[in-house]
């Protein structure tokens, strides 16, 4: 890939003539960062570019690679270094430059929940909204869902498209949902697949870096971050997840572009299906107009602020109003339905979902007494899910995309004995086993309905 207008050369690396493979500068040695971070020392942005570029060139290994990423999940990041690990991420490849649209390109992403699949109705709703969506997404990471694994259940569906495809089906289409790739922000590509199967995942610093540095390489005006706090978040408290909040805001907004965050609930998975098929099959009966109420209220609002952010519509209720219309048209469906095409996906499975992968079993899994579910352990659920053969438990594995889990029941529903908490979907009896114990464990079921949980706990955002 040769060193372009949008691509810079960051300090502490060499670049090998006029070719994108860089080396990290002789003079500064992985071992030596790794025990640096290990004693609690700051980075210089040298030592961090170093780091990034070898480890995205191949030069340092993923095991010297995973020592540093425990380093520095364990001792932390300043917000300096955060800073200009985000640099040197976002300028491991390519900044898309999309000025050719005369529309504003907007993009929205999550910090990972279980359950969450609103990325499948956003992309095409907003872009039947006559926006433009970039939007390059991850894989599952930890006990949480991704939005490529999710897009990957629909046979033929491609996420792995090259730079000048990814424009024309953004031309034609107006969203495009892909994978980081060799040229678009590479170091996420590979920082994201190693902290995935090395418990390197809750860092506010890691995930401010491989959020904001895949985001602001799509080229996009506008961005809606939708930060999970509570039991299935990588961020367990309110005060954490705004911090984390603060920090992405705060770099999307130096970087010149118009971000905000929403808090929103993750102590309960959203809506009713997880898993990548089951997610999907969720997706497309929002895209209906159809599906449960706390996924369908939450694409609304974000969609809503992707309006917003992209100057589409003047007032949020303005931009609700759209987002509805858009549903009822069919024009957000008809728009999901040509990007599966173009992306080399199977369309009749919008129609069929029975097309999509099936697992070959299912079998549910009942409550023990009767009363009302007064929490879940959310992380368990997406847990469970990843036990199924639903994510990863190495870097090599590939994932499962017929199992998961439907939750008949959720916080607040009132249960009788014996009656299904949640049904399984799975293939091997081994890895349903060891599931169906995890679930039931993360139901608790008492003898009082409990308050409901806010969905939308705060907004966050900042002028420049
Ligand atoms: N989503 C990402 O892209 N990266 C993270 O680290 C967490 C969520």
């Amino acid at each position: 890939m040769e060193i372009g207008a949008n691509q810079q050369t960051p300090a502490g690396c060499v670049p090998r003539q006029d070719v994108l493979i860089m080396e990290p500068a002789a003079t500064i040695r992985a071992i030596d960062i790794i025990r640096k971070k290990r004693e609690g020392g700051q980075h210089s942005r040298e030592e961090l570019e170093a780091l990034v570029c070898g480890y995205t060139s191949g030069a340092i290994p993923d095991y010297q690679a995973a020592a540093w990423l425990m380093a520095a999940l364990l001792r932390g990041l300043s917000r300096a270094e955060t800073a200009a690990l985000t640099d040197a991420m976002l300028h491991s490849g390519q900044v898309l430059d999309l000025k050719e649209f005369a529309a504003a390109k907007v993009d929205k992403h999550s910090t990972g929940g279980v359950g969450d699949k609103t990325s499948l109705v956003l992309a095409p709703v907003v872009a039947a909204g006559g926006l433009i969506v970039p939007m390059i997404s991850g894989r599952g990471l930890g006990h949480t869902g991704g939005t490529l694994d999710k897009l990957e259940a629909i046979p033929g569906f491609q996420i792995g498209l090259s730079t000048a495809r990814f424009r024309e089906v953004l031309h034609a289409c107006g969203c495009s949902m892909i994978a980081q790739t060799a040229e678009i922000a590479p170091a996420d590509k590979k920082f994201y697949a190693l902290r995935d199967v090395t418990g390197t995942v809750e860092s506010p610093a890691l995930i401010c870096a491989s959020i904001m540095s895949k985001k602001l390489a799509e080229g996009i005006d506008g961005l809606v971050l939708d930060v999970k706090t509570g039991s299935g978040a990588f961020m367990k408290t309110e005060e954490a997840t705004a911090n984390l909040a603060e920090l992405m805001v705060e770099t999307g907004v130096r970087m010149g572009k118009k971000v905000i965050a929403l808090i929103t609930d993750m102590n309960q998975p959203l809506g009713r299906k997880v898993g990548n098929t089951l997610e999907v099959e969720e997706s497309v009966e929002v895209l209906r107009g159809e599906g449960p109420d706390d996924l369908r209220t939450l694409c609304a609002e974000l969609a809503a602020w992707m309006f917003q952010l992209g100057g589409r519509t003047r007032t949020m209720a303005e931009a609700r109003k759209l987002y509805e219309e858009l549903i009822r048209s069919g024009a957000a469906l008809a728009k999901f339905r040509q990007m599966v095409e173009m992306q080399g996906g199977d369309p009749a499975t919008i129609d069929d979902p029975k097309r999509l992968p099936q697992a070959k079993h299912s079998a549910e899994i009942a409550s023990p007494k009767s009363g009302y579910v007064s929490a879940m352990q959310c992380e368990a659920v997406g847990t469970a899910c990843v036990l199924l053969g639903g994510g990863r438990e190495k870097k090599e594995d590939s994932v499962d995309p017929s199992v998961g889990v439907v939750l008949q029941k959720k916080v607040g529903d009132a249960v009788n004995a014996g009656e299904p908490l949640c049904t399984i979907f799975y293939n091997e009896e081994s890895r349903a086993a060891r599931a169906k114990k995890l679930l039931l464990e993360s139901y608790q079921i008492g003898d009082v309905k409990p308050a409901a949980n806010k969905l939308v706990r705060r907004l966050i955002s900042k002028s420049e």
